[in-house]
C-alpha cells in the first residue's frame, strides 16, 4: 500500500572516483520512483557522457545568466568548473510526491539543506583507501592527466566534509554499498513526517468520520 507523501531529495556526495555516479546510476535505473537531477556544468563532456542525460553542458555565460535569473537551486565551483542544479524540476518533483537523486558536492548539499532540510536525506560515499581512489580514477581514464591530478589533490578536502551528512557508506564492495544505499532510501521513504497520508489512513483504520481528518 502506498500512502500520500512528499517527495524525497536523496543527495550523494564523495571525492571524485569513490563511486557515487555508479551508485546513482544503478539506483535510478532500477527504481522508477526516483529520478536523477540533471545538473548544468561548464566542464567539457567526457566521451561516455550524453548531453541531457549526465549533464547539460553549457557555456560559462549561460551558466552565469541562469544563476542570475535564480534558475539554480544551488551552484558551486568544483575542480575549476561550474556546476548547478536547475530549480524547477526539483520543485515539481517535491509537490508531485516524486523522489529525486542528486550527485553533487558538499557545497551544493549545504545550500539545498539550508533551503529544504525536511525533504533531504544526504549520503557521503568514502573510498576504502586513497590508493584505491587513485586506481579507480585511473581505471575510469576519462579525465585528462592534469584534471585527474587536480581531483586527487582535492579529495582530502572533500573527504573532510563527511561529518555534515546523515549517512556514510564506505564503497569497498559495490554490491554491499549499493545494498546500503537502497536500505537508506527504503527507510527514508517511510519516515513519519514525510507520509502526509498517515492521518487520513489512521482515521480510516479506526473508523473515524472523514471530517476529523487532520492535515499535518
Ligand atoms: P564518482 O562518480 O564518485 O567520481 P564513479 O562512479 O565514476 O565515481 O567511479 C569511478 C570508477 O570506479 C568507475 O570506473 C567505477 O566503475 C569504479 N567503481 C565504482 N565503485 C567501485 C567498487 N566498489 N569497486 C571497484 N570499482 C568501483
Ligand atoms: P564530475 O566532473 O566528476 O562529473 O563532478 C565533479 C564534482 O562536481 C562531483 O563531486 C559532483 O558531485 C559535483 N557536481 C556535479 N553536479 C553538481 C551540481 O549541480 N552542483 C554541485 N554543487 N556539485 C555538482
Amino acid at each position: 500500500m502506498q500512502l500520500d507523501r512528499r517527495g524525497l531529495l536523496l543527495i550523494l556526495s564523495s571525492p571524485s572516483g569513490a563511486g557515487k555516479s555508479t551508485l546513482t546510476r544503478n539506483l535510478t535505473t532500477e527504481d522508477p520512483g526516483i529520478r536523477l537531477s540533471v545538473s548544468v556544468t561548464t566542464r567539457p563532456r567526457r566521451q561516455s557522457e550524453i548531453e541531457g542525460v549526465h549533464y547539460r553542458f553549457i557555456e560559462k555565460d549561460d551558466f552565469v545568466a541562469m544563476r542570475e535569473r535564480g534558475d539554480l537551486l544551488e551552484w558551486a565551483e568544483v575542480h575549476g568548473n561550474f556546476y548547478g542544479t536547475p530549480r524547477k524540476p526539483v520543485e515539481q518533483a517535491l509537490t508531485a510526491g516524486q523522489d529525486m537523486m542528486f550527485d553533487i558536492d558538499w557545497q551544493g548539499t549545504k545550500q539545498i539543506v539550508e533551503k529544504l532540510r525536511p525533504d533531504v536525506a544526504s549520503v557521503f560515499v568514502l573510498p576504502p583507501s586513497m590508493d584505491e581512489l587513485k586506481a579507480r580514477l585511473e581505471r575510469r581514464a576519462e579525465d585528462a592527466p592534469e584534471a585527474m591530478a587536480r581531483r586527487l589533490d582535492n579529495a582530502r578536502d572533500e573527504i573532510a566534509q563527511w561529518g555534515g551528512y546523515d549517512y556514510v557508506i564506505v564503497n569497498d564492495d559495490l554490491e554491499r554499498a549499493y545494498g546500503q544505499l537502497k536500505a537508506i532510501l527504503a527507510a527514508e521513504r517511510v519516515r513519519r513526517e514525510r507520509q502526509t497520508g498517515l492521518d487520513r489512513f489512521v482515521d480510516g483504520l479506526l473508523g473515524r468520520p472523514a471530517q476529523r481528518f487532520r492535515a499535518s
